[in-house]
């Protein structure tokens, strides 16, 4: 059976991913992800009213216009988590393709949002639902299928989608870290992953998220992160003043931690900001956090403000809100914090907690340190860095290849300088650029079997 991958996007940046595997007459497209940056550059554009080429011009979604050559029909698109990276483009793509959107249920139904809110587009394609450790059968050769595995990520409910075709698996190893204490859900599945490479004809191609290659060692566990949150959160008890902390609104686990600390020190968390109230709210929702029955979340600017009012009136002591603007986003709530654009007021020694690293990108360290200037501005002191990444280091990446014992890899997810460190370990392990270790772009199609 042929085998062909169209590396789409996210070959030359972080972001727009989009990959599709031909088996046969089948073709199953993995992520449509929007490149944010190339968006937030420019000043007030609104995607949701945006035509498709206009978007792909900007490099702002996939330019998937080489999918006309590749030679079947698109049985499913499956994007493996919710971050947008990977799901912002289904509103503006998907509708081209016949085919279902098949996901887990936390993606599937920030998916059924983010369609929700297209204005250019009508999508109607399927949105089907499906968990990890489950499969579907692709196509009607009866040779092809489809399954996910579970993974470890930043975001809940994440998965590495495999496709098993005649010729051997196809991993699409996209956004995880190896984690065996994660906060939410279950640990990453290991065990799955080593039978794929020792089973059948074992696997044909590794698709990998290159983004901590350069980093040595082994990512921490979510449960780190939580540790190193609930010790700055302690030491804050006997403050009477303001705390405010920020994260990722898609985080759950962290919001989680947030919420539960909050409470431990006394305090009443309160949840700000547009996204927070999106994620958070689907989350709880959807059943995957026991969040506590009085927990205010508010994304509307008037209930926002009002909550900052009650707060200001019954004591700062009191409260912890958690906001947005991790990344001092201009629009964020913690951004408008800090330029006084709210009734809440922060004096000199009140405390502001960063559950987040900066994503290193000239734009979002411009933001951020100008942020975190107008908070010193205002007496507040900054606690930074209480973060664990949702990608995998050298020795995670290391033994994945262990696991799975690839016979072809792609890098992914990074540009060709974030390649760079993925190429050497690769090397190290005795494969071979050019032979079965394929550095590619955006809009080629590599095959591996003809
Ligand atoms: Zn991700």
């Amino acid at each position: 059976m042929e085998i062909e991958i169209a590396t789409i996007g996210g070959y030359e940046e972080v972001g727009r991913q989009m990959t599709a595997v031909r088996a046969g007459d089948d073709v199953v497209i993995f992520d449509m992800g929007l490149n944010l940056s190339q968006v937030l550059i420019h000043d007030n554009v609104e995607t949701e009213r945006m035509h498709s080429l206009d978007l792909i011009d900007m490099g702002a979604i996939p330019d998937d216009r080489i999918m006309s050559d590749l030679e079947g029909d698109v049985k499913a698109i499956v994007p493996t988590h919710g971050h947008l990276d990977h799901i912002g483009a289904i509103s503006k793509l998907a509708h081209r393709y016949d085919a279902p959107v098949v996901a887990t249920p936390f993606t599937i139904e920030l998916t059924k949002q983010q369609i929700e809110s297209e204005q250019k587009f009508g999508v109607e394609n399927d949105l089907v639902k499906m968990e990890a450790g489950e499969t579907m059968s692709i196509g009607d050769s009866g040779q092809i299928e489809l399954e996910f595995v579970n993974v470890t990520h930043s975001i809940i409910d994440a998965i590495n989608p495999v496709l098993h075709t005649p010729e051997g698996a196809v991993v699409y190893g996209l956004d995880k870290r190896m984690d065996h204490t994660p906060v939410i859900g279950d640990p990453i599945d290991m065990e799955r992953f080593r039978e794929i490479g020792r089973e059948g004809e074992g696997v044909l191609c590794y698709i990998e998220d290159c983004t901590n290659a350069n980093k040595k060692g082994r990512t921490p566990s979510e449960s780190v992160a939580r540790e190193h949150l609930r010790d700055v959160l302690y030491s804050m008890e006997d403050y009477d003043g303001g705390i405010v902390a920020t994260t990722f609104s898609s985080h759950i686990a962290r919001v989680k931690s947030l919420v539960e600390f909050a409470d431990d020190i006394g305090r009443q968390p309160v949840l700000l900001g547009r996204s927070m109230e999106k994620y958070s709210g689907t989350a709880e929702r959807l059943d995957f956090v026991d969040f506590p029955s009085d927990l205010g979340m508010f994304g509307h600017r008037k209930s926002v403000d009002r909550t900052f009012k009650r707060i200001m009136n019954e004591g700062k002591e009191d409260y912890l809100p958690i906001v947005t603007g991790h990344q001092g986003e201009p629009r964020a709530m913690l951004t408008r914090m800090a330029r006084g654009e709210t009734p809440y007021e922060l004096d000199d020694g009140d405390k502001v907690v960063f559950s987040a690293r900066v994503i290193p990108e000239p734009t979002n360290e411009g933001q951020r340190y100008q942020a975190e200037k107008l908070l010193g501005m205002q007496g507040a002191r900054v606690y930074d860095d209480i973060h664990v990444s949702g990608h995998l280091n050298q020795e995670g990446h290391y033994e994945m290849l262990d696991a799975l014992q690839p016979r072809n890899i792609i890098p992914a997810h990074q540009d060709m300088k974030g390649f760079s460190s993925y190429v050497n370990l690769c090397e190290s392990e005795g494969y071979k650029m050019g032979r079965d270790l394929h550095v590619t772009r955006n809009g080629n199609l590599i095959q591996l079997v003809d």
